[in-house]
């Protein structure tokens, strides 16, 4: 997957309008034709060009096969959707559409069922495997590193999240340690993250399931997930104090057992930890050990693209380049 860092726009697609509301995606998105062409502009930005023969020319499109084009010249078939989510499905362009629209932005809870009904899909098998596909998309781990970035931190922290179930009883907790890195910002004067609290917003997220809070474990995650170099920011436990000799800018924070500047100025990871725990509850239910790295992925694939919901709907279909 692409990274996603502010750093990195995606090439191309700033021209390409994204839907703000219901209504905008109606408008948008009006039949299967209009998600083509949608398609087919976020594949060849500057214009098709024929795979075969190079030809650069309007291509001949198939009304009856939707993102299939054909070449002026040479008749070579090209698939706007090979390479996405969509390639073989019989499902048309607009369901999917609608799917990772919802999937991203409107319900994350939303069931199969649901599904089905707010498209009138006649199968309800079409629908789960619909919503299974896309959200493989978000329980993909991001791979590249956070942090490298001058003038900003990554707080680290980690944290027991209990397997609380729905209908299990007491004792049936089995609690799971997650490691959590969080880029921490400056806000920039007069932007959509500058709502004028206390100077700082949180950047992207890694989150991953730890055996233990030894050094290996704990330093082991950060150098999974953190860019060599960045200035980490911990709290005072000897775990994390072989961060310096293994190539980070290791401070301690001060005063984190100080009430006070903590309800002030709260660690984001803390924030963090109590809104994943949150929707843990309210949209799973609790989770399991087994199913915990899956979740925490898409809680992190939500997270990092809370800013920027056409890199979510790009992630989801497949049609983000790179
Ligand atoms: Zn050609």
């Amino acid at each position: 997957m692409a990274a996603q860092g502010r750093s990195k726009p995606m090439a191309h697609l700033g021209d390409l309008p994204f839907p703000q509301s219901l209504p905008d995606f109606q408008r948008l998105f009006p039949d299967d034709a209009a998600c083509a062409a949608w398609l087919e502009k976020s594949r060849w930005p500057d214009g098709f060009v024929c795979r075969q023969c190079g030809e650069v020319a309007e291509p001949i499109r198939l009304s009856t096969r939707p993102g299939t084009l054909r070449c002026r010249k040479c008749r070579h078939e090209t698939g706007a959707l090979v390479g996405t989510v969509m390639q073989r499905s019989h499902a048309p362009l607009s369901v999917w559409f609608w799917g990772a629209y919802l999937v991203t932005s409107q319900t994350p809870g939303i069931s199969a069922v649901q599904f089905q009904r707010q498209l009138g899909l006649s199968r309800y098998d079409t629908a789960f495997g619909i919503l299974r596909k896309l959200r493989a998309g978000m329980v993909r781990p991001d791979r590249d590193r956070i942090g490298g970035h001058p003038n900003e931190w990554v707080e680290v922290g980690e944290t027991f999240v209990g397997g609380r179930m729905r209908g299990a009883g007491r004792g049936a907790r089995h609690e799971s340690l997650v490691s959590c890195a969080v880029e921490v910002r400056p806000r920039e004067p007069g932007t959509v993250q500058d709502d004028g609290r206390d100077g700082r917003y949180a950047g992207r997220v890694r989150l991953a399931v730890v055996p233990d809070r030894s050094s290996e474990s704990l330093c082991g995650f950060v150098e999974d997930a953190v860019e060599p170099g960045s200035l980490v920011v911990t709290g005072d436990w000897s775990g994390y104090a072989s961060l310096r000799g293994r190539g980070y800018d290791h401070r301690v924070v001060a005063g984190c057992g100080d009430h006070e500047i903590v309800d002030e100025f709260p660690p984001i990871v803390h924030l963090v930890f109590s809104n994943l725990v949150a929707w843990l509850n309210d949209v799973h239910h609790g989770v399991g050990a087994k199913h915990l790295q899956a979740r925490l992925n898409e809680f992190a694939f939500r997270f990092n693209r809370r800013l920027s919901p056409f890199n979510a709907f790009h992630s989801l279909l497949g049609t983000a380049p790179g």
